[in-house]
C-alpha cells in the first residue's frame, strides 16, 4: 500500500481523496500536521486559495518540514492553488510559498471565477484519450527553468509541468471522473 496525502488545510480536499480512493494500492490521507507529514509515501497539494493555504502553512509550522521532505525526493503534485504554492516565481509578487520549483506562474490567468471553464487537451505522457480539463481562477505557467518538462499546453500556455518528483497541474483532475493524473501521479 502506498499512502498518498492530500494537505488538508483549505480547498478541494475530499475530491482528491474519493480521486484517489479508486486506485488500487493506494491510501488517501488527510494532511493537517507534522506528524502526519511523517506517515505519507507522497502529498497532493489541492486548489483553493494559495494565499489562505500559505499563510496556514506558515500558522501550523507545515512549510518546513514539508518543504525537507520535498527536497528529500517525496513526490508533490500542486493543482491550481498548489502549483502556485511551489512556483519559484509568482508574477507581480514579491514573495513565494514553498519555492521549490523552477516555474514562474501568473495568478488567476483566465481571469476571475466567471472565467471558469472546461475543454479537453491531448497529454501523451499523461493519457492515451483526451484529457478533461476544468479551469478554475486558474493560474497559468509563464515560464519554466533548469529541468523542467513541459507536460501540457492550452492555447499556447504551459498548465502542466513536471520537475523530477515535483508535478504540477493548472486545472483539477479531482473535479472529473478522469483518474489518469491520479494515476500518473501514484507511480512517482
Ligand atoms: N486563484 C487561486 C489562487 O490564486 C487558485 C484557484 C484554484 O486553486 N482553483 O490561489
Amino acid at each position: 500500500m502506498k499512502t498518498i496525502g492530500v494537505l488538508a488545510l483549505q480547498g478541494s480536499v475530499v475530491e482528491h481523496i474519493n480521486s484517489l480512493q479508486k486506485i488500487e494500492g493506494i491510501l488517501p490521507m488527510e494532511v493537517k500536521s507534522r506528524k502526519d507529514i511523517d506517515k505519507i509515501d507522497s502529498i497532493i497539494m489541492p486548489g483553493g486559495e494559495s494565499t489562505t493555504i500559505g499563510k496556514l502553512l506558515r500558522d501550523f509550522e507545515l512549510l518546513e518540514p514539508l518543504s525537507d521532505r520535498i527536497n528529500k525526493g517525496m513526490p508533490v503534485w500542486g493543482t491550481c492553488a498548489g502549483m502556485i504554492l511551489l512556483a519559484g516565481k509568482i508574477i507581480g509578487e514579491d514573495h513565494v510559498h514553498l519555492g521549490l520549483m523552477d516555474i514562474e506562474v501568473r495568478r488567476n490567468a483566465y481571469g476571475g471565477q466567471l472565467d471558469s471553464f472546461s475543454c479537453h487537451a491531448c497529454i501523451d505522457k499523461v493519457s492515451k484519450a483526451p484529457v478533461n480539463l476544468i479551469f478554475i481562477r486558474a493560474p497559468w505557467i509563464e515560464r519554466v527553468n533548469g529541468n523542467v518538462e513541459v507536460l501540457a499546453e492550452y492555447e499556447g500556455k504551459i498548465i502542466a509541468a513536471r520537475q523530477g518528483n515535483m508535478l504540477v497541474t493548472s486545472f483539477h483532475p479531482e473535479l472529473t471522473e478522469d483518474l489518469s493524473f491520479h494515476k500518473y501521479f501514484s507511480e512517482f
